[in-house]
């Protein structure tokens, strides 16, 4: 693969904040981006030097939309791996519709895990209603029951706790196939966001700890304030599944330590992750540069961390009223995605706190230093 020279034009699938700021380190070295969406005004448009209008399944935007790009990646991955597949008939796309379809689907995603000896939580596929009675007789309760596609920040799940959740769970949950999974008894949530060039070349951040609230991604530590061994762990889990995925491109595997220390992982994005978005301020190239030179087909940089960080999602009404706050606090950097409304448990934005390489501070110290978004329900 040739590096794409300085001007070419980078097509993104999905106008989304990820391809927002994958636009932005685009603009940086020298490229323009082209966004397939079909919202009018979103978040990647407002900053890229085109846009097609129009629906990921029809051919026709498709083809528009390829006939205006000279290689071609996605921010997102409920789009259709048959219109990735009619995009790289037309142009290269990294990372390839196989990789998409592994992340996609939660079987698809654990058999490729399980099968390279990465561990997950135990898990069983569910087509029939006695086959999730039969499932929960295995791995026991309580457990999650989660649909196998299109699910993110927690929809498309549910908790079972006792044998009554089953019926409602079973018929709320589509489509189906479903997946049952054990629940994971975490100490933390973690993750490792990792870059594979065409040429075999990877470049791994350091492993995070994530925080969610309501299922949504609502705080970062970086690093996590994990054993240096489960960090390690961890940094050899992304290794071995981007390199068994082939991956050009950039990859986020999520991972819980559960309480006995072991890593397990939950699921794998085979995109920019909210979890790397402090790369933006604490790394001298961040997530979404290094996307960017892996699907331009540059050399990646080393994931060289200058500072620690607290990364805070702005997350609906209530948060994002905090914007004229935030903007006026000192040590706050501010990242506004230029989104209309304010709806409930959507990501407005995101703020970075910055420290010294080994200052991040306690529990206590992480909370002030976000100041007035503490603590924010
Ligand atoms: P997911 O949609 O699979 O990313 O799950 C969203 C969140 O639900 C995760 O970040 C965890 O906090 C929780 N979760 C999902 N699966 C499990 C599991 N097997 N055990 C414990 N917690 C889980």
């Amino acid at each position: 693969m040739t590096a794409l020279p300085p001007n070419s034009t980078i097509g993104i699938v999905g106008g989304g904040q990820l391809g927002r700021m994958s636009a932005m380190a685009a603009a940086r070295l020298g490229y323009r981006c082209h966004i397939l969406t079909p919202e009018p005004d979103s978040p990647a448009q407002q900053v890229s030097a085109g846009v097609t209008l129009g629906d990921y399944e029809d051919p026709a935007a498709l083809r528009d939309f390829a006939a205006h790009v000279d290689v071609i990646t996605f921010e997102f991955e409920n789009v259709s791996a048959e219109g990735l597949d009619l995009l790289a008939s037309l142009k290269p796309v990294h990372p390839s519709p196989a990789v998409l379809r592994i992340s996609q689907d939660r079987i698809a995603e654990k058999s490729f895990l399980n099968g390279i000896g990465v561990p997950t939580a135990p898990w069983r596929p569910v087509e029939t209603f006695a086959e999730l009675e039969a499932a929960v007789a295995e791995l026991g309760l309580p457990a999650i029951l989660k649909t196998t596609r299109l699910g993110y920040d927690g929809r498309g799940q549910a908790r079972l706790r006792t044998p009554d959740d089953l019926a409602p769970a079973y018929a709320a949950l589509l489509p189906r196939p479903l997946v049952l999974e054990g629940l994971v008894d975490f100490a933390c949530e973690i993750s490792v966001v990792a870059a594979r060039g065409a040429d075999g070349g990877f470049s791994a951040f350091d492993t995070v700890e994530n925080r969610h609230r309501d299922h949504i991604l609502d705080v970062t530590l970086a690093p996590a304030r994990i054993q240096d061994a489960t960090a390690e762990s961890a940094q050899a889990v992304a290794r071995r599944v981007t390199d068994g995925l082939g991956l050009i491109g950039l990859l986020a595997t999520e991972m819980f330590v559960a309480a006995d220390g072991r890593v397990l992982v939950n699921e794998i994005a085979p995109r920019p992750h909210n979890s790397g978005h402090w790369t933006i301020d604490a790394c001298p190239a961040s997530q979404f540069e290094l996307h960017i030179r892996a699907v331009a087909g540059l050399k990646l940089p080393a994931a060289v961390r200058h500072s620690d960080a607290v990364m805070k999602n702005l997350v609906g009404p209530a948060e994002t009223a905090l914007w004229p706050t935030i903007l006026a606090t000192p040590g706050l950097i501010p990242h506004l995605y230029g989104k209309a409304e304010a709806r409930p448990g959507r990501k407005m934005g995101h703020v970075t706190r910055l420290f010294p390489r080994g200052a991040l501070p306690g529990e206590f110290g992480v909370a002030a230093s976000l100041g007035v978004l503490a603590g924010v329900e």
